[in-house]
């Protein structure tokens, strides 16, 4: 005869049945290369080090205090310069990154990027390491390589400090938003 007690003693919830739930454990790994400094570097990164930390003093940032200037350099040798601007309507902003990026979009289209620097500076405190991007620019990042089809070298670099030199933006972003099925596939159609 069935009863409430028997139930229960031969009943196993199906969340407690762990055992048989296939599940793989995985990982990325990151190569990049760190320098103490930008001697260290070749001589055109070293440069566009130099032109990062001078993308500073156009940076608009009266509510972080925070500037951040990016350098970016072009196949042809021309060198783009960005910085943060800062809005009171704070997520009218755009990052540094972006701000070069877009204008290479508008103002070189077609333009193969080979390299960027990304370097920050604040009178509040001082940055002892190299600052890295938002997850937003680098999907921005990963969108320019895919326009271009080629990987783009990134210099993170801690003014007086550490560079840190990462080869294409899946070293950064792994988890990159792409979905080939959406829009023209055929990106280089829709180079300027
Ligand atoms: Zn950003």
């Amino acid at each position: 005869m069935f009863s409430i007690s028997t139930f229960f003693l031969y009943y196993v919830p199906p969340h407690f049945i762990v055992g048989t739930i296939a599940m793989n454990k995985l990982n990325f790994s990151v190569d990049y290369e760190a320098y103490e400094g930008i001697e260290e570097l070749a001589a055109n990164d070293k440069s566009l080090c130099l032109d990062a930390v001078q993308a500073l003093n156009t940076s608009w940032s009266p509510y972080s205090n925070f500037k951040v200037g990016t350098a970016v350099r072009l196949a042809g040798g021309e060198v783009v310069l960005g910085s943060n601007q800062e809005n009171l309507a704070y997520p009218s902003g755009l990052c540094a990154e972006r701000v070069a990026l877009f204008t290479i979009g508008a103002k070189y289209p077609g333009a193969i990027i080979e390299s960027m620097v990304i370097t920050a500076h604040t009178d509040n405190f001082k940055i002892t390491t190299p600052v890295t991007c938002c997850g937003a620019c680098l999907q921005v990042m990963a969108e320019f390589e895919r326009k271009q089809g080629k990987e783009i070298g990134v210099l993170f670099y801690c003014i007086d400090g550490k560079v840190l030199k990462v080869q294409g933006i899946k070293s950064l972003l792994p988890f990159v938003f792409v979905e080939d099925r959406l829009g023209n596939t055929d990106l280089t159609s829709h180079r300027g």
